[in-house]
């Protein structure tokens, strides 16, 4: 079987979701693909309301952004095409696509593409770490808050990022305990809201610490913890158990690239974005012209950066089949202001760095 599209998105996150609705309302034949049941990638496990821009999704829950995007996507059903539960698989040659639902194997022809296919938790090396009982953050949220259970009754929380701790938080609203945060670096990584806000309700934050090991047989029933130097190394007779019947890892995220790398991209590790990612310009345009990337897979952020990164994406993508237009001129300038404030000040300075490695490798390219 095959079909053609003039644009193919991957993933229906809020990077491809933002990024089928700008190409639609431009007018592009879109064809949306997402391998889970419903639109929203990430946020429809985020029954937080989210932090980031106030003149944005601040404040807003992300199960209710997620809704209020398929509700444009699903306005538009003249141009955009959405495929649920639907993998893709590869890139083969120029221009072809293959893409793999429970049964059929199809191969798409595009003229453009845009990679949404979002990120990958990090895992974390420590003894025992394959029981079951062990997750990751993503995996936790999914548990709880699409399908309503609890992981466990006492969970140790690996990582005090922004996710460790909305991830805490949740918990304790399901009424799980958080037995501890536990943190490699000297300081907490998230912003001290959330850290304060678990604090109140009794969970300690263990900073200077790490895992060494998880102890059980069949199944999880507690953790051995250990204090770090300031090189990051255990300090000897420092060592603590903890009991808990389950850990969850929240120790990072990582850039999903394999489509990159099979759509020939150059990519480069800028540990800034969270790893390995494909190079591409302002306009989100890699060095293959044919394909776009945009959210996470273009280096791990936020969701409100995702939603513009998205809509430049997807605009510009339509601009390189039909020429620019005054629409689209608007979305692609409206976005890059938007972006610019938002990585603007200290909490940006990081991913500032990081795409500022990201122009001088375009510059060599
Ligand atoms: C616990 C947690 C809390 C967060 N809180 C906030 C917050 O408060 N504010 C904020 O701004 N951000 C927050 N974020 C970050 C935000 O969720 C992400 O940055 C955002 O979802 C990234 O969007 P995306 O579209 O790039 O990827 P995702 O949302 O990950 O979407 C990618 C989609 O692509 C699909 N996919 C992947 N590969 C393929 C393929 N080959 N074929 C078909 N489909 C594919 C995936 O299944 C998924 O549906 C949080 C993240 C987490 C984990």
């Amino acid at each position: 079987m095959s079909r053609n599209t003039e644009l193919l998105i991957v993933g229906g996150g809020p990077a491809g979701l933002s990024a089928a609705i700008a190409a639609g309302e431009l007018g592009a034949k879109v064809l949306l693909v997402d391998d889970n049941a419903q639109l929203g990638g990430q946020l429809i496990k985020q029954t937080h309301r989210f932090f980031g821009s106030s003149a944005r999704e601040a404040g807003i829950r992300g199960i209710t952004l997620a809704d209020e995007m398929r509700k444009r996507v699903s306005k538009n059903k003249e141009n955009v095409k959405v495929l649920y539960e639907t993998s893709v698989v590869g890139f083969y040659g120029e221009g072809e696509a293959g893409i793999l639902s429970s049964e059929t194997f199809e191969r798409v022809g595009y003229e453009r593409v845009v990679v949404c296919t979002g990120a990958v938790e990090n895992s974390l090396n420590f003894e025992n770490n394959d029981l079951p009982g062990i997750y990751g953050a993503g995996a936790v949220q999914t548990l709880m808050n699409v399908h309503g259970i609890r992981p466990g009754k006492r969970v140790l929380m690996i990582g005090s990022g922004n996710i460790g701790l909305i991830v805490s938080y949740q918990l304790l609203q399901a009424g799980v305990e958080v037995a501890a945060v536990v943190e490699a670096s000297p300081s907490i990584g998230g912003y001290l809201v959330h850290a304060s806000k678990i604090r109140r309700m009794g969970v300690p934050i263990n900073t200077s610490h790490t895992i060494l090991r998880a102890i059980g047989k069949n199944e999880v029933e507690g953790a051995v913890l250990c204090r770090l130097d300031d090189k990051y190394q255990p300090v000897p007779n420092t060592e603590s158990e903890i009991r808990c019947d389950c850990i969850c890892l929240a120790v990072g995220l990582s850039p999903l690239i394999d489509l990159f790398q099979q759509g020939k991209c150059r990519m480069v590790f800028v540990s800034e974005l969270g790893g390995l990612v494909p190079i591409h310009d302002t306009n989100m345009q890699t060095t293959n012209k044919r394909i776009f990337v945009a959210g996470d897979a273009s280096g791990i952020e936020e969701a409100t950066t995702a939603i513009l990164g998205g809509q430049i994406a997807g605009a510009k993508a339509v601009e390189s089949l039909k020429g620019p237009s005054a629409e689209s001129q608007k979305i692609i300038n409206d976005a890059t202001t938007e972006l610019k404030n938002l990585r603007s000040g200290t909490t940006g300075e990081k991913i500032r760095w990081g795409r500022e490695r990201l122009v001088k490798e375009i510059e060599i390219c």
